[in-house]
């Protein structure tokens, strides 16, 4: 999978060089590729953003230098192009498995009070929000899109890391997990996970993972 990011802040991107993500990327499974918008403005300067038409508090991405940046890393249109922004749907399972089935992604990250809207009507195929709260720029936001999305690349997790039984998977939330040592600050491991009892546990872990997505989240009982 290829991901390029157009961004004003590179360098926050080597974060991903961290970890599982950066295990995958240095075994050529994914690519991501963040470039510096500025580097395309027209702007003598080097200025990307300008003052609101109509008035209003702080500034806005001037469209060219992200039209002249998206074109440069996607002139056949191949990539998905996705605006990281909170007027976006939110990001969930069903999206992340969409996308991660992508073979080239191109993401936009937006600063200041963001982009231009010229740019996302001619540039963008999509708008993904990661929650309902508005951070200073789309580079986190744009993080974790690929991260979640990485994992379901085939190879990136080993094979003692898995997606099938986790939280959403199968539209709940994960049973509690338990490691050593057996008792901890007083507190004991369930019994059944010591049973050996494969049936057994099974069973428990399911009775966990309904009751706890029952308390926390009824919405997702409702929808399966
Ligand atoms: N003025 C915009 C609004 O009210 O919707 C918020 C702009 S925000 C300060 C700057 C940039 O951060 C956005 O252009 C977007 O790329 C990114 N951003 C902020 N919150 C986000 C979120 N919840 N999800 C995705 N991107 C977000």
């Amino acid at each position: 999978m290829r991901i390029d990011v157009a961004t004003l802040f590179p360098e926050m991107f080597e974060s991903l060089k961290c970890g599982v993500i950066g295990k995958a990327i240095e075994r050529g499974l994914i690519s991501v590729n963040a470039v510096n918008i500025r580097e395309y403005t027209a702007d003598k300067h080097g200025k990307c953003d300008d003052t609101p038409f109509g008035g209003g508090a702080g500034m806005v991405m001037t469209p060219q230098p992200i039209h002249d940046t998206i074109r440069a890393l996607d002139p056949d249109r191949s990539a998905l192009r996705i605006y990281m922004s909170p007027k976006g749907k939110t990001l969930d399972q069903a999206t992340v498995l969409r996308l991660a089935k992508c073979e080239r992604l191109l993401i936009l990250c937006g600063n200041y009070e963001g982009v231009d809207q010229r740019v996302i009507d001619e540039d963008i195929d999509e708008e993904i929000s990661i929650g309902d709260y508005v951070l200073t720029g789309g580079e986190l936001p744009a993080m974790v899109l690929i991260n979640a999305c990485a994992r379901y690349v085939k190879g990136v997790l080993g094979s003692e890391q898995s997606t099938d039984e986790e939280s959403f998977s199968d539209g709940l939330l994960e049973y509690p997990q338990y490691t050593r040592p057996r008792e901890y600050l007083g507190r004991e491991v369930p019994e059944v996970l010591l049973s050996g009892d494969h049936a057994a546990i099974a069973k428990w872990r399911r009775e966990k993972q309904l009751e706890i997505t029952r308390e926390r989240r009824p919405d997702l009982l409702e929808k399966k």
